[in-house]
């Protein structure tokens, strides 16, 4: 590999370059057999997809202290795929599910689901113009909706749950949309009844989903469930889950590869203490700027770890971010902007991102301040 630029990719991401030499290393030739992983079949039992991918499951297990109870699954479809599975596989006889609604994805989420449920409001973020995220104890849960969504992390919006939720005893189970923050913490998963995550940030390369779900859930499905997003399938595939229809094996391998690099830095303690020292990092430049970069206002104890949006001078200085764009990838730093439905800017610390482009950039937010206040 050439040099690696500095990548602030919100997705697909910036992946280690540890692993992106491995899979290169290995690209044509797969354990000295000639072939490459992704010409390999996965119907060959014992083989080595079947062994990357239950090598795969077995590190997340370990990764995130999964209790028995519960089967990890890699599917297809994405993010966007579960939003339709979750209600799908989990409204059983129930007709309606309740949404926290804290930004762009959970109404995508919700958007999805009222095709097939009545969506109920558990908590309504637009009155609080998408800042909050209240404690569990306060959500509008009723006993009638088949299941409680929330997104873990607000990828837009920069909204995170950073402690599990408690709920009241006897609530639905809890469904959490992890996308872009699982496994840049540790995770009671028990507090859970199932968290689905696309790849793309800290997982692995877009184009395959893992979903963790816990096994009473699993005999829910409407009949109309497309087999491929069926969890119980998938659970209960023969000789390793996930194998109901083709996966996606190159990218479970991509991730398995991913997840020996995590147990390689010491697993998710290690890494939750460097996204902590990383995220405060750039929120204090921000925060210190005399407003030159500003955020939008929201609650610290729930300001995302893994996605700071910022505004240069409230974005009120025509051509000002588009210069910071511009002369950040002049000094090798590249995808600082937001998403296309936002304005702003929008800095992105997923696990791939090494501290030498968080160093990399910090200085040159400091330079561009320096040059433009
Ligand atoms: N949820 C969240 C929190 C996301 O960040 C994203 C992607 N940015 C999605 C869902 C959608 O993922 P996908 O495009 O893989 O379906």
């Amino acid at each position: 590999l050439s040099k690696r630029a500095h990548n602030f990719s919100a997705g697909p991401a910036c992946l280690p370059e540890s692993v992106m030499r491995t899979a290169a290393a290995e690209f044509c030739d797969y354990g000295g057999s000639g072939i490459g992983m992704m010409e390999l079949s996965h119907r060959d039992a014992g083989g080595p997809v079947q062994n990357a991918m239950s090598q795969a499951a077995e590190d997340l297990r370990s990764l995130l202290s999964i209790p028995d109870a519960y089967h990890v699954l890699f599917m297809q479809g994405g993010a966007h795929g579960q939003f339709a599975a979750v209600p799908l596989n989990l409204l059983g006889d129930k007709k309606q599910a309740d949404y926290l609604n804290t930004g762009f994805w959970s109404q995508r989420a919700m958007k999805e689901a009222a095709r097939y449920c009545d969506v109920r409001l558990a908590y309504d973020g637009t009155v609080d113009n998408f800042t909050k995220l209240p404690s569990a104890s306060t959500w509008d849960i009723s006993p009638d909706s088949a299941y409680v969504h929330v997104c873990a992390n607000e990828t837009i919006h920069g909204v995170e749950l950073l402690e599990d939720p408690v709920l009241p005893a006897g609530s639905p189970p809890l469904v959490a949309d992890f996308t872009s923050t699982l496994l840049s913490r540790p995770v009671d998963v028990s507090k859970y009844g199932l968290i689905y995550a696309s790849g793309g940030k800290n997982l692995g390369p877009a184009g395959f989903t893992v979903v963790i779900v816990r096994d009473d859930l699993l005999d829910r499905a409407s009949p109309l469930c497309p087999s491929v997003l069926s969890y119980k399938l998938s659970a209960e595939s023969k000789p390793v889950p996930s194998l109901y229809n083709t996966p996606p094996t190159y990218l479970i391998y991509m991730c398995g590869l991913v997840l020996q690099d995590l147990k390689d830095l010491g697993g998710l303690r290690a890494v939750q203490k460097r996204v902590r020292r990383r995220s405060d990092q750039i929120y204090s430049l921000i925060e210190a700027s005399n407003s030159f970069y500003t955020l939008k206002n929201v609650d610290k104890p729930v300001r995302s770890m893994m996605n700071i949006p910022f505004r240069v001078k409230d974005g009120l200085v025509d051509g000002l971010e588009e210069a910071f764009c511009r002369e950040s990838e002049a000094s090798g730093i590249y995808q600082l902007f937001c998403h296309p439905l936002f304005p702003g800017l929008r800095v992105t610390l997923y696990n791939g991102v090494p501290d030498e482009a968080v160093n990399a950039l910090y200085r040159f937010m400091v330079k561009f301040m320096a040059d433009h206040v």
